[in-house]
């Protein structure tokens, strides 16, 4: 038997997902973002809850060759473009479409041979400042591009560094829109943020990550409330073993919590090794037994220590939620200082992952 240590991610919660991008944006196709092995969920098992969509983003060649086989027939994008000549055969055997963001990968494009033309994503740098042409230059880049034989349509592309904050992307749409001014083809700018708060921004092709699996952008549960999104990844375990401690006793590596009361402490089989973030302090939620607890002392390898004070019926073998349908996995993230993009992309290998 392996560890009761599992991920289950919710297909149906996926489809309610991508439904929702939809309703935010009824007007615009969508590029589903399943980079990072669909953000950890495994690309093979979101995909049966993605495929409504209108087209697949990922960085990999291998992932895109994947969905390839999985059956998927229609777009699949680059977001980052490709690296190197040989990449372009690729592209060009499974009909990619690749983000095109510097002149490196226009020259390589101008140099290959295509049995067919392939679509491009030209890439503008608004203001985020990491990929893209600027403004100044997009043009010229343009016409470079459709100069180029092997390839097809040309969509503009942008993206947003504030789409989810108070700075917004007005200083964005205003130096895109100057620098696409007067260039035809379709546009694509907005990531998930935007997609829920920036409708001004959903124009021709949305390009939806975290909202998909049930996340907030803002790494802010509150922000979500009301959307109709639900986590599409649970990762839960069991009380391996209970400690009643004394008044005084510390718990775990560097005794960094010390009980002031008698108290029972389970232990969950789930430690940093399985993804979960050893920096996560005392006071992060778990759910133990339906009921809402914390965690108490260090995160170990192979294990974490909770307080059993609100549940004292719990005990070995007691089901224990780290994140997903009743804890949001952002609540975990804040408590931990991070985002639960970062939490959900981290699940490790080790960890049995199941579709339902
Ligand atoms: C990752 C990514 C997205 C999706 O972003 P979310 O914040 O997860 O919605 C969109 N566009 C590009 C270019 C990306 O790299």
């Amino acid at each position: 038997m392996p560890r009761p240590l599992s991920a289950t991610i919710h297909t149906a919660a996926l489809a309610n997902n991508l439904a929702i991008a939809r309703k935010y944006a009824p007007k615009s196709k969508i590029w589903a973002v399943v980079k990072a092995n669909a953000y950890g969920h495994g690309l093979a098992r979101a995909f049966p809850g993605l495929r409504a969509t209108d087209g697949f983003g990922l960085l990999d060649l291998e992932e895109a060759a994947k969905l390839r086989e999985l059956g998927w027939a229609g777009p699949i994008l680059l977001l980052e473009g490709f690296f190197r000549p040989t990449d372009i055969d690729v592209i060009d055997r499974y009909s990619l479409t690749t983000a095109v963001h510097c002149d490196e990968q226009l020259r390589m494009l101008e140099m290959a041979r295509l049995s067919k033309p392939i679509n491009i994503q030209l890439k503008m740098n608004s203001g985020m400042n990491r990929l893209g042409y600027t403004p100044e230059k997009f043009r010229a880049a343009w016409e470079r591009a459709r100069a180029v034989q092997g390839v097809g349509q040309i969509t503009l592309m942008t993206h947003f560094s504030d789409a989810d904050g108070p700075r917004g992307i007005a200083h964005q749409l205003e130096a895109f829109e100057r620098g696409a001014e007067g260039i035809a083809g379709a546009r694509s700018l907005a990531n998930s943020a935007a997609v829920l708060w920036h409708p001004d921004a959903h124009v021709d092709w949305v390009r939806p990550g975290i909202m998909l699996y049930g996340a907030s952008p803002s790494g802010v549960t509150a922000d979500i409330a009301g959307t109709g999104l639900k986590p599409a990844m649970t990762f839960q375990s069991e009380l391996i073993a209970v400690q009643t401690v004394d008044a005084g006793s510390s718990i775990g590596y560097g005794s960094t919590y010390t009980a002031n009361a008698p108290m029972r402490v389970g232990v969950v089989a789930c430690g940093y090794a399985d993804g979960y973030p050893r920096v996560a302090p005392e006071g992060t939620p778990v759910i133990v037994d339906g009921v809402r607890t914390k965690l108490v002392g260090r995160v170990s390898m192979d294990m974490l220590t909770v307080d059993l004070t609100p549940c004292p019926s719990a005990g070995i073998g007691s089901r224990v939620e780290l994140w997903g349908a009743n804890l949001p996995i952002d609540d975990v993230a804040s408590a931990a200082g991070t985002v639960g993009y970062e939490l959900m992309c981290a699940i490790a290998q080790r960890v049995p992952v199941r579709a339902e």
